[in-house]
C-alpha cells in the first residue's frame, strides 16, 4: 500500500508521499509486499528495496540462492522512486581521474564496466519485461562554456576508446535536439535514455517476487548483529538470520549500521513537472539532458510530454510551490517561451554525495557489504550493480570486482554535514558564477 503519511527512518530527514510526484501519479501499481511477521533464515538478507537491493537481489535469485529484501517503507521510497529517471551511463569521472584514484588496472576496469552500465540496465529491463516506459533515444550533456565543452570532448574520447556511442554535438545540433539556446553545445551518448522510474523499481520488485525473493515493506531493519556464523537483522515484528548482508540504504541510511551513514552527504535535489506540452513540446526525439554547473540542471519530458526539471533542492524536503521557485526560473532560462506555463507536479529526493562523486562497495565484514553513493547517476549503475553485489556475496574475490571494494571510510566531522552541504552549495554556486 502507497505511504500517505511521511515517515521518517531512523532519524533521517522526512521524505514526501511518493503520491506528491509525477511518478507517483502516473506509476505502475505497487506491488503486494507484506511486512515480514516472523523469524526467517535465508542465505542473504538485503536492507533496503531500491535499484541496487532489488537488481542484487535478482541476481542472486536467478543463481538459487535463498534472499529476503527489507524496505522500511515501499519499494522505492528512497531515490529509486524519485529520480529524474534519466539513464546515464556510467560515472562522471575521466578515465585519467578513475586512474589517478584507484590505479592503471583498476581505474581502466571500472571505467569499462561504467562505460557499459545503460547497456546493461536496458538489457536487464528487455530480458524481464519490465513495463517502465524505457526510452533509449540518448542522453546528452549540455555546456554552457567552452572549458565546459572542452571537458566534454575528453569525455567523448575516452568513452569512444571503451566503444561506447559518444559523440559531440555542435551548437545547431544540439539546438535541433534540446531546444534551447542556453547552451553553446554539449555531446551525446546514444547508449543513454530514460525510463519511469518508480515503475522501474516496482517492476523489479515484482520480478524478483516471481524468481522468489521475499521482498517485505514496511520492515525497517532496527537492529543488526552477529548470530552464529551469520547475521541477524531484527524488524518491528520478525527477523531474518543468513551468512550473507547486504545495505542498500544509500541516502536513507539511518544509524541501524554505525557509521555506513557517515560515508556520504544527504543532499535534496528537487523536480517540477508541467503539464503535457502538446505541439509546444520541446527535445522532439526524447533525450534525456545534464548540464555540466557545479550546481547541476537536469531536465527530460515524459512519455505524455511533459517537461520535467531538476536540480539543486532546498536544506529539508519540499513543502511549498515556493521551494520551487529555483526550478520554475531553470524553466524560463530554459525556455522562455514556456516560463508560464502550469506546473503539475513539484518533488523531491534525496542524492548520497560521496567526497569524490564515486560511489562505494563497502566491504563491512563477515559477509556483509554495503553499496552507496551513487550520486546523481544511479539509474543505470545501481540497476547494473546487481551482478556484481551477487558475485561478493557469493563469495568472490573482491579483488576481481570491476568497482573497487573498500573497507569502510567515512567523511570527516560528518555530524557537520548539514554545514557542508549548505556552504558547499554556496561555493559551487559562486564558482559557476565565476565561469560564465
Ligand atoms: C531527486 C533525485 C534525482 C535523481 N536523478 C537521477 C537521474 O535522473 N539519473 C540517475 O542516474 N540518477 C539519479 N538520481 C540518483 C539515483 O536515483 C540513485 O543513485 C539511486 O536510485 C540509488 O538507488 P539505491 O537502491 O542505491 O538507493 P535508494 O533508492 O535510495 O534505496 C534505499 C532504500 O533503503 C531503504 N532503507 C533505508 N534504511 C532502511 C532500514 N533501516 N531498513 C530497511 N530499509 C531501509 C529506504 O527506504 C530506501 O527505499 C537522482 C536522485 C534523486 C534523489
Amino acid at each position: 500500500m502507497p505511504h500517505t503519511a511521511a515517515p521518517t527512518i531512523d532519524g533521517t530527514d522526512a521524505h514526501p508521499p511518493l503520491s506528491a510526484s509525477l511518478w507517483g501519479a502516473t506509476a505502475r501499481p505497487a506491488p503486494t509486499t507484506p511486512p515480514l511477521q516472523e523469524a526467517v533464515e535465508a542465505d542473504v538478507v538485503i536492507v533496503g528495496g531500491g535499484f541496487s537491493g532489488l537488481s542484487t537481489a535478482i541476481s542472486l535469485a536467478e543463481r538459487g540462492r535463498t534472499v529476503r529484501v527489507l524496505e522500511a517503507i515501499e519499494p522505492g521510497w528512497g531515490a529509486s522512486g524519485r529520480n529524474g529517471g534519466q539513464v546515464i551511463p556510467g560515472a562522471r569521472h575521466l578515465p585519467d581521474e578513475l586512474v589517478d584514484a584507484y590505479g592503471r588496472e583498476r581505474g581502466e576496469r571500472l571505467h569499462r564496466w561504467g562505460a557499459k552500465t545503460a547497456d546493461n540496465a536496458f538489457a536487464l529491463i528487455e530480458r524481464l519485461g519490465l513495463d517502465c516506459e524505457p526510452v533509449r533515444t540518448g542522453w546528452i550533456q549540455a555546456a554552457d562554456t567552452e572549458t565546459a565543452l572542452d571537458e566534454g570532448r575528453q569525455r567523448v574520447a575516452g568513452l569512444q576508446t571503451a566503444g561506447a556511442p559518444a559523440r559531440m554535438l555542435d551548437r545547431a545540433q544540439f539546438r535541433a535536439l534540446v531546444g534551447s539556446e542556453a547552451y553553446i553545445g554539449g555531446w551525446i551518448h546514444e547508449g543513454g535514455g530514460a525510463v519511469q522510474p518508480l515503475s522501474l523499481v516496482r517492476e523489479l520488485a515484482r520480478a524478483a517476487m516471481k524468481l522468489g525473493v521475499h521482498v517485505h515493506g514496511d520492515s525497517p531493519a532496527t537492529a543488526i548483529a552477529r548470530d552464529g556464523a551469520g547475521w541477524r537483522v531484527t524488524t518491528p515484528n520478525g527477523s531474518v538470520t543468513a551468512p550473507r548482508l547486504l545495505m542498500a540504504t544509500n541516502a536513507l541510511t539511518g544509524d541501524v549500521w554505525p557509521t555506513l551513514r557517515e560515508a556520504s552527504l544527504p543532499v535534496w535535489s528537487f523536480q517540477i513537472a508541467t503539464a503535457p506540452l502538446g505541439n509546444a513540446r520541446v527535445i522532439p526525439q526524447g533525450q534525456s539532458v545534464s548540464d555540466t554547473r557545479r550546481v547541476l540542471r537536469y531536465f527530460r519530458s515524459d512519455s505524455h510530454g511533459r517537461l520535467i526539471i531538476g536540480g539543486k533542492g532546498k536544506a529539508s524536503a519540499p513543502k511549498h510551490g515556493g521551494d520551487f521557485n529555483l526550478q520554475r526560473e531553470t524553466l524560463g532560462r530554459l525556455y522562455p517561451e514556456l516560463a508560464d506555463r502550469p506546473i503539475e507536479h513539484g518533488w523531491g529526493g534525496q542524492v548520497a554525495i560521496t567526497i569524490d562523486r564515486l560511489p562505494r562497495i563497502f566491504a563491512l565484514g563477515d559477509g556483509a557489504f554495503a553499496h552507496i553513493g551513487c550520486n546523481g547517476k544511479g539509474v543505470a549503475w545501481c540497476c547494473a550493480i546487481g551482478p556484481v553485489l551477487a558475485d561478493l556475496l557469493d563469495g568472490a574475490d573482491p579483488e576481481a570486482s570491476p568497482m573497487p571494494v573498500t573497507s569502510l571510510r567515512t567523511i570527516p566531522f560528518h555530524r557537520l554535514r548539514r554545514v557542508y552541504v549548505a556552504a558547499g552549495g554556496a561555493w559551487l554556486r559562486l564558482r559557476d558564477r565565476f565561469d560564465r
